[in-house]
């Protein structure tokens, strides 16, 4: 018997070689992962890195799959889809091609040592809250509560923007 599919929210992010073709880029190929389709994507927001300050603005999204791949499988696949795009391992926080956190699940809860969901920086993460409000603006995040709370909750100049909104 196949498994029910489930949702998975994942975060993409980039700040290197071209990131918002990287983050276009993976995003189709997050929806031709087997046993998945892509339900939506968010727009593409622009942020300041959150670690080290001397390297370029990320720019993130968040897709919403409906996936029969187990947790663990989609984090293997989420893992080649960085490797594909070159993603190099250097310092914490540090600079990438392309990094995507898988954030939600369903309604799993996982403590393993290679996945925690949810994403425990998802209540911290204007570059987070932002596009996922876009896509499920009603999403309840086990352990964390409403979207729209965490997004209310966010200090006010914590900001991620729209690539297309007014500056
Ligand atoms: P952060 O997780 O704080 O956003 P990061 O994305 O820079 O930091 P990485 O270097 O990409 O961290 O990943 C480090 C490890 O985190 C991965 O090897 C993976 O096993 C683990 N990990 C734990 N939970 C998750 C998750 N929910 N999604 C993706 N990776 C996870
Ligand atoms: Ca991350
Ligand atoms: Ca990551």
């Amino acid at each position: 018997m196949t498994p029910a599919a489930r949702p998975a929210w994942v975060g993409l992010g980039s700040n290197l070689s071209d990131p918002v073709r990287q983050v276009l880029g993976a995003t189709s190929e997050l929806a031709s992962l087997p046993e998945t389709r892509l339900v939506r994507a968010s727009g593409l927001f622009r942020s300041p890195p959150m670690g080290p300050r001397d390297q370029p603005d990320f720019i993130n999204a968040v897709v919403l799959l409906q996936t029969c791949l187990e947790p663990l499988v989609l984090l293997d696949r989420l893992q080649l889809i960085e490797q594909a795009h070159g993603r190099q391992r250097a310092r914490r926080w540090g600079e990438r091609t392309l990094d995507l956190d898988l954030l939600v699940y369903g309604n799993e809860r996982i403590d393993l040592p290679r996945l925690t969901v949810p994403h425990p920086g998802i209540p911290h993460r204007a570059f987070v809250l932002y596009p996922l409000v876009e896509v499920s603006p009603e999403l309840e995040i086990p352990g964390y509560g409403s979207v729209a709370g965490l997004l209310a909750a966010l200090p006010l100049e914590a900001v991620a923007r729209r690539l297309e909104d007014p500056q």
